[in-house]
C-alpha cells in the first residue's frame, strides 16, 4: 500500500476476493496505524509546515517512524494478494496509514517522498477514517484502468512533485 515509485500493471482481484480481504487489510493497516502512534515521533519541525501546506488538520497526532525493512502483511492470503497486486512490497520506501508515516531508514532524507506521505495523511482525514480510506485506496489501486495507480496515489506524486519544483526554482531565483 502507498508504494512510491513503483510502477507495474495492477492485478486486479475479482470482487469476492477484494471483499474478503478487505476487512483484513483494514486490520493490518489499523495493526501498523497504532503501534506507530505508540513508538514513532512527532513530526520534526519543518515537516509540520509541509502538513499544514498539503492540509493536513490533526498534526498533532501524526507519527514518524524510521524502520530497516517495510512491514508487509503476515496473513498468509493477504501476503499472497500484496505480492500480487504490488500494493506494497519490499521495494517500497515509505508507508502512510492514517496518522502514521513509516519511512525506511535509507530514505529518511527524501523530502518529496516524505510531503507524498503527507499528503495521504490528508486524504485519509478527508475520508472520515482509516476504515474509509483503507476502501477507497484499494478500490481505487485495484479497479484502475490503463494499469494506472488510481487517483489518490496521482494526486500525492503530483502535490509532491508541484512544491519541490516550486522550491527548486525559488532557490534558484535567489542564487
Ligand atoms: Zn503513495
Amino acid at each position: 500500500m502507498l508504494c512510491l515509485l513503483v510502477k507495474v500493471p495492477v492485478a486486479v482481484l475479482d470482487q469476492e476476493t477484494f471483499e474478503y480481504l478487505l476487512p483484513l487489510a483494514y486490520q493490518w493497516a489499523r495493526n501498523i496505524e497504532n503501534f506507530v502512534l505508540q513508538h514513532g515521533s512527532p513530526l520534526p519541525r519543518r515537516q509540520v509546515t509541509d502538513a499544514r501546506q498539503v492540509g493536513v488538520k490533526d498534526i498533532c497526532r501524526v507519527r514518524v517512524l524510521a524502520v530497516d525493512r517495510m512491514p508487509l502483511p503476515g496473513e498468509p492470503e493477504l501476503a499472497e494478494a500484496s505480492r500480487r497486486t504490488q500494493i506494497i512490497t519490499d521495494s517500497c520506501r515509505a508507508i502512510a496509514i492514517g496518522h502514521a508515516v513509516v519511512i525506511r531508514a535509507d530514505a529518511w532524507g527524501d523530502r518529496e517522498l516524505f510531503l507524498h506521505q503527507l499528503v495521504h495523511v490528508a486524504q485519509c482525514e478527508r475520508s472520515g477514517g482509516l476504515e474509509q480510506w483503507v476502501r477507497h485506496y484499494l478500490v481505487d489501486r485495484t479497479n484502475c484502468p490503463n494499469f494506472t495507480i488510481g487517483a489518490l496515489e496521482e494526486e500525492a506524486r503530483r502535490i509532491a512533485r508541484e512544491i519541490c519544483a516550486a522550491e527548486a526554482a525559488a532557490e534558484s531565483f535567489f542564487l
